[in-house]
């Protein structure tokens, strides 16, 4: 039914510079596989030259074509809309930043002959970002795996090949908050990693700010689990008989003690940390209620300007 072997997914946002190199490193990398291959460039909404390269790879070269989204949408939603425009029978996706050295594309693509439905490309060392970065990092793969039931893989981008299998579940999860390395995960069959040492970007910078990080790993925890949910009804169920007992001792006090100006410090104090409480509380039930909106409204992911696709 597929007639082509390989699919490569490129999201770009703002990788002028990175674009010929990454192109030309890919080529000579997928010939020694086959030729029969696709490279798909989502432009997410740069504000760069990056559209105009794409375009001029997709007129000289017939492998390569292009989806230009209306807006940025995000990196997930970019690789989405690669996947969903892909014919191969194994999807690579690659970052454009060459973080992700395209040459590991033969022992990823070799991996997954052997018989599996996944390969990720796990990096053992991170160069070149900064302290803050690789322990948030870290905290969220951590936290990300002590919570849920399967395994998600630690230290891992989304650099990694799957079979045409997974692709065409992975249609049929049409989750607004998009948090791919979660659906794989959580898809199963048979999948492994191969490693690799992350090197620095090439060129320009991130294009994840923390808030981007923020938003991506709040996506990350909500789309896979609601133990944040059940944390938060423990919490108050707690801190209610914790309450509870203050109440006791405030009574007794009162009647029996007539010490009631020096609760002060200690009214204070508990009324503070359960306001905050609240708060917490009442911020993560928003996030999955904005969640369920998201979904109920069944936007389309994202609306793509113009593509080179199917034409
Ligand atoms: N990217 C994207 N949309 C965005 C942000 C990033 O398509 O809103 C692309 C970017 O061009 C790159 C990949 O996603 O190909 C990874 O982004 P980046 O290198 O900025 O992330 P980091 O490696 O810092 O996590
Ligand atoms: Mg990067």
């Amino acid at each position: 039914m597929f007639s082509l072997k390989l699919s490569i997914v490129i999201p770009i946002y703002n990788e002028e510079e990175n674009i010929k190199d990454l192109y030309h490193r890919i080529c000579k990398t997928i010939v020694q596989i086959t030729d029969q291959y696709e490279i798909i460039f989502i432009n997410d909404g740069s504000k760069d030259l990056s559209m105009q390269m794409i375009s001029d790879l997709a007129e000289s070269d017939s492998h390569v074509f292009f989806i230009d989204l209306s807006r940025n949408f995000g990196h997930q939603i970019a690789v989405t809309a690669g996947l969903e425009a892909s014919k191969g029978e194994a999807v690579v996706i690659i970052d454009a930043d060459l973080q992700d050295p395209p040459e590991l594309i033969i022992e990823l693509y070799a991996k997954l002959n052997e018989g599996f439905e996944v390969v990720y490309a796990t990096r053992i060392k991170r160069e070149g970002e900064g302290f803050f970065k690789k322990i948030t990092a870290k905290l969220f793969y951590k936290l990300l795996s002590s919570i849920t039931s399967f395994k998600i893989p630690v230290d891992t981008g989304d650099y990694r090949i799957i079979s045409r299998k997974v692709v065409e579940l992975l249609k049929i999860m049409p989750e607004q908050n998009k948090f791919l390395r979660g659906q794989i995960a959580w898809l199963g069959f048979n999948q492994t990693q191969i490693y690799f040492n992350r090197p620095e970007r090439m060129h320009g910078k991130s294009g994840y700010s923390y808030s981007k990080m923020l938003n991506f790993a709040i996506d990350g925890i909500t789309s896979i689990t609601d133990i944040p949910l059940k944390l938060v009804t423990r919490l108050g169920l707690f801190i209610s008989l914790f309450s509870f007992v203050v109440i006791l001792y405030a009574i007794y006090s009162h009647f029996i003690l007539h010490r009631t100006i020096t609760g002060w410090t200690s009214l204070i104090i508990s009324s503070a940390f359960i306001g905050g409480v609240q708060l917490f509380s009442l911020g993560i039930i928003g996030e999955y209620i904005s969640r369920m909106n998201r979904n109920i409204l069944k936007r389309p992911l994202y609306i793509v300007n113009k593509t080179n696709i199917g034409s």
